[in-house]
């Protein structure tokens, strides 16, 4: 190695896209740093950034402990299994959040170790010339000298102005994972991602749910007969979902947060005991960037790439949820890992039109490719192809019917362009989907593709044999 350099690469953030950008570099032979500067609560420093911490893996140990409860409640007794009184003991609940926490960002750094890669908590300021200055958590300040530099530092929660975040009644997506009570009256601010999770979990475990969202559909981004069918159930499992509803304004008091908004008959307002925020996220820059280093964030604060997700400045890359594109730690991940290899001299490629996008609610939704309304508006000529879970031995057996499975392929090659999935595990299921438009395979691919039986991955074989009404298993074919 050029001895100018003290690595090879060094990584700016240790989450999802930054973690494994440093390990594909140390597994190409590259001498790699990665650099944390996440804090939690007790003041532990841990590798694994919002996802591992305060996201993905703590939002899915408590939305599995909150269905598990509901199921309890409302099918065990289907089963034939009685269980006398169920009791909710909540901080067991949240310890067993916080271990699987624990134990999932202590892999992260047992998995840096492993690769060879030297982590460092502190946090890191991209100066001129990449030099890469760390800032530790005992202040002692020091420089590294890097040939590449990935910058890797992630999202924060965005803040409303007239509702600023007290970490005590208005709170981001973090705190509202770590309440110690369930509350009685829960007011969510966004009905996006976050807000549908977080708002399933304490609709769950009791709480009385409003959701307030300022747009006047459910899910836009999503297609729209899936939205509409999950907009059904979400009501029906309790969430109070208040569409084209625009807050203007809180007032906190000790007997709770008077929310003010309007929507389309005037002005309105309700009291909630907590309020969560989820309104989206943003990409966090804060002294990230050092005079003269040279690197330039876009209109939105995000830093500014190219397709190959180069800054602009030689040897300078940034990735995940601080660059444009989906705040989704999948796509962070294999941005990473494309870096790294092209800092090897490799071969990378992240195919962004195939980027699975999944909400861990029940039923689970999930979906990849293109809606029905995009390939509508590019005058393709396309086929629907519809499986009912409600048609599904499995499904049925696992008493969760709810919702299908739609693939919307193009008439004339027979290409699957897209699939749509709500219903059980669909977060898995959306993986074959996508497996199949990323070799560009045809409905006719999947209808010859033997699927076990009884699975739930059958209702995509019968999506696709339905796209030729060939189903077998639906009546309606
Ligand atoms: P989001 O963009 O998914 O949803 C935010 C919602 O808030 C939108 O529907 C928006 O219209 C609404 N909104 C914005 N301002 C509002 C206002 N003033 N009043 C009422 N509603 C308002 O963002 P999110 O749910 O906060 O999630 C942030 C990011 O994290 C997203 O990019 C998301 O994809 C990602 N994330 C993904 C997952 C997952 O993959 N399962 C889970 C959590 C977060």
């Amino acid at each position: 190695m050029d001895g100018n350099f003290d690595f090879d690469v060094v990584v700016v953030g240790g989450g999802p896209a930054g973690y494994p950008a440093a390990i594909r570099a140390a597994q190409h032979g590259l001498r790699a740093a990665c650099i944390d500067n996440w804090k939690n609560r007790d003041g532990s420093n841990a590798f694994g950034g919002t996802c591992l911490n305060a996201g993905c893996i703590p939002s899915k140990a408590l939305l599995e402990s909150s269905e598990l409860w509901h199921r309890a409640q409302h099918e065990f007794a289907l089963h034939g299994i009685g269980t006398g009184a169920l009791t909710l003991d909540l901080a067991a609940m949240q310890k067993r959040r916080a271990t699987i926490v624990k134990g999932q960002t202590r892999g992260v750094a047992a998995l840096l170790k492993g690769a060879g890669v030297t982590g460092i908590f502190g946090a890191g300021k991209l100066l001129a010339g990449r030099v890469v200055e760390v800032s530790a958590p005992d202040g002692k300040v020091s420089q590294l000298r890097a040939r590449h530099v990935v910058l890797a530092s992630g999202s924060t929660p965005t803040e409303l102005k007239s509702l600023p975040f007290d970490g005590r009644q208005i709170l981001d997506s973090w705190g509202a994972l770590e309440l110690d009570a369930v509350p009685k009256r829960l007011c969510v601010i966004g009905a996006g991602v976050i807000g549908l999770e977080l708002g399933s979990v304490w609709s769950r475990l009791g709480a009385e749910v409003v959701m307030l969202e300022a747009l006047d559909s459910l899910l836009p981004m999503a297609d729209a007969q899936l939205a509409a069918e999950a907009g059904k159930h979400f009501r029906k499992l309790g969430l109070d979902i208040r569409l084209g509803a625009k807050v203007s304004g809180a007032t906190a008091g000790a007997d709770g947060v008077t929310v003010r908004y309007g929507d389309a008959q005037g002005a309105k307002s309700l009291v909630a005991d907590r309020v969560v925020v989820a309104i989206g996220r943003r990409p966090f820059t804060q002294g990230l960037l050092g005079e003269g280093c040279g690197v330039r964030l876009d209109e939105r604060g995000f830093i500014s790439v190219d397709e190959h997700c180069g800054t602009g400045v030689e040897n300078v890359w940034a990735v995940g949820d601080v660059v444009r594109g989906p705040m989704l730690a999948h796509k962070g991940k294999e941005e990473g890992i494309a870096v790294a290899d092209r800092i090897a001299g490799r071969y990378a490629h992240v195919n962004y039109a195939l980027v699975p996008s999944v909400i861990y609610t029940a039923p689970e939704i999930a979906w990849a490719g293109q809606t029905e309304a995009q390939v509508q508006a590019a005058n393709i000529d396309y086929k629907i192809g519809v499986f009912p879970f409600m048609a599904s031995g499995r499904a049925r057996a696992m008493e969760s019917t709810a919702g299908f499975v739609k693939l919307v392929v193009a008439r004339a090659s027979d290409e699957i362009l897209g699939a749509h999935i709500i219903g059980p595990m669909a977060g898995e299921l959306i993986a074959e989907a996508v497996l199949a438009m990323e070799f560009r395979g045809s409905a006719e691919d999947l209808q010859r593709t033997i699927h076990a039986h009884p699975t739930l991955s059958e209702a995509l074989h019968e999506a696709a044999l339905a796209a030729d009404k060939r189903s077998i298993d639906n009546l309606n074919r």
